[in-house]
């Protein structure tokens, strides 16, 4: 196993030149001569750029990163550690990125038709674009970037093991403090703390630590409460590698004896978990692993309890599309990242949830999140 330090570099690189490639053929069929990306994990995605204000503007044969003066270097070096400095221009604006549109009008840049991403646009940053741009048609082009990083390839996909797996040794770390006595609060910060020490860069998302009849708030936060025996203990956390975040939860009974109707409602919904995870293949429509879980549950009476979608995607963002829920349309494709996450939460008596990330094959799926399952750590 690798430390925390030699981790990064053993990652496979990611072929951005590909994805510049692919966005660069979707704007041809749209005949857009320009596309401006302006929602920070798409600016990511393309150039590698982290900061908190990049936009990007590409034609078919040119691009540029506008930043501001905060990020001078690390917009030239990321755009240089992602190989893409002969690609990607940088050009750092005073005021905002839209400045440096009004100057490029009166270049060779062709700015007749410029694609915006319609979703993640303000109405003030738009009104900057139409009036630096009074002659070019603006078209929307809502999560075009979106879709295209549902896909994992394989630099995403060992990114995202590589956090699981961080997440899988932090859990296993921090569960002989899972004892009467303990915090939520204190809890949640020991196993963030674990999961940064081992090279996690930060949390794909606050952790959940929900005990006794918090558990039966599926997205508690934690609080002051300290666990007794006997009390159900729902975690549910992430750790993040190159701004890929992993996702997991597990359920356990603090003092490793649980009372015959926790017996029974774990095992209910880790056999839900379990019939969905086996449901998960490339072509299967989304919706039937959601039914697949539900229908678990409903046979063993806790339906009603299951209160909230089977899962999600996930990637540069915690919650991606596509999601399996009942109102999910279309179907898995070789290459999604999605969690198989149901819940039965009884108000006053507690909760249950067992989630794991799957890559989603031709032939079923790869569960990238191990640790071992049941209600005694
Ligand atoms: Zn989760
Ligand atoms: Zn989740």
């Amino acid at each position: 196993m690798t430390g925390p330090g030699e981790l990064r570099t053993t990652l496979p690189a990611m072929d951005r030149e590909a994805r510049l490639a692919a966005l660069r053929q979707l704007m041809a069929e749209d005949q857009l001569s320009a596309m401006w990306v302006t929602k920070p994990v798409n600016v990511r995605w393309i150039s590698g750029f982290t900061g908190s204000n990049g936009q990007l503007l590409l034609s078919e044969d040119s691009a540029i990163l506008f930043s501001d003066g905060r990020y001078r270097n690390q917009a030239a070096q990321e755009i240089d550690q992602a190989e893409l400095s002969d690609q990607i221009e940088i050009s750092i604006q005073p005021v905002g990125p839209e400045d440096g549109l009004a100057e490029l009008k009166h270049s060779l840049w062709p700015l007749t038709r410029v694609g915006i991403e319609s979703g993640h646009l303000s109405v003030d940053r738009l009104e900057k674009i139409t009036t630096a741009l009074p002659r070019s048609a603006i078209v929307n082009k809502p999560g075009i970037i979106d879709q295209m990083r549902q896909i994992k390839d394989a630099g995403e996909r060992a990114r995202l093991e590589a956090a699981a797996n961080i997440a899988d040794r932090a859990l296993a770390q921090q569960l002989s403090d899972l004892v009467a006595g303990m915090s939520e609060r204190d809890f949640a910060a020991q196993l963030d703390h674990k999961m940064l020490s081992l090279g996690s860069e930060g949390l794909s998302f606050d952790t959940i630590v929900a005990s006794g009849s918090n558990s039966a708030k599926p997205h508690h936060q934690p609080t002051d409460r300290t666990f007794s025996d006997g009390d159900l203990v729902i975690i549910d956390f992430g750790a993040k590698i190159d701004g890929y975040g992993s996702d997991m939860t597990r359920t356990y009974v603090v003092g490793g004896h649980p009372t015959a109707e926790q017996a029974d409602l774990y095992d209910a919904v880790e056999s839900a978990q379990a019939a969905g995870v086996d449901a998960v293949r490339a072509d299967v429509p989304l919706v039937d692993i959601d039914t697949t879980c539900r229908d678990v549950l409903t046979d063993r009476g806790y339906g009603d309890a299951f209160v909230h979608g089977t899962g999600h995607s996930l990637g540069l963002e915690i919650h991606e599309q596509p999601m399996l829920s009942s109102r999910s349309v279309g179907i898995l494709r070789a290459g999604l990242m999605v969690t198989v996450e149901p819940g039965a939460y009884l108000p006053g008596f507690g909760g249950v949830r067992v989630e794991d990330s799957v890559l989603v094959t031709d032939e079923g799926c790869e569960p990238i999140t191990h640790a071992p399952k049941g209600l005694m750590p």
